[in-house]
């Protein structure tokens, strides 16, 4: 019985659409294997997975997802300007371009380009869908145990998930 219900230590397959405040499809998985995510370790955003909790097998749900829930509010102090040579001469900048970058740490966090002049490239970390309140139109496809590899990396590996 405990394989039919989202609970936080599962692995659970679910096919989304998402779509913006308009209406307008953003991203689907639809024609492509479900998503997999693995329920508590935040591999998705997270008013989506509290919404999952406690769904089964079968269910079909439509989340709406508040942008604070989802990918954050616009943050005005998150834009940087940088000179075009900090990054490589070969590559085409364009607009909506993800890259990563360091933080003092040596971890990695995403950047991405929001602007490009020939002597200036303008990078923010807001999320491009930051300050987007969101919906996902979710059926929930399948729920099983995670491997011990699996919980070790956090994260469900496979099609629609990692690696
Ligand atoms: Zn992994």
């Amino acid at each position: 019985m405990s394989d039919t219900t989202v609970t936080e230590g599962k692995v659970v397959a679910f096919h989304y659409t998402l779509t913006d405040p308009d209406g307008a499809t953003i991203d689907s998985s639809e024609g492509g294997p479900p998503m997999l995510f693995l329920a508590g370790a935040h591999n998705i955003v997270p008013g989506l997975e509290r919404q999952l909790i406690g769904t089964s097998v079968g269910d079909s749900l439509l989340a709406h997802v508040p942008a604070t829930e989802a990918y954050g509010e616009l943050r005005d102090d998150l834009y940087q300007t940088v000179a075009r040579e900090a990054f490589p001469a070969d590559v085409d900048l364009q607009p909506g371009m993800q890259f990563m970058g360091e933080d003092e740490d040596g971890d990695p966090f995403p950047l991405w380009i929001t602007a490009v002049t020939a002597d200036q490239v303008t990078i923010t970390q807001n999320h491009p869908l930051a300050g987007l309140d969101l919906s996902f139109d979710v059926t929930i496809e399948a729920i099983r145990d995670p491997s011990a590899e699996e919980l070790a990396h956090g994260h469900p590996h496979g099609p629609g998930g990692h690696h």
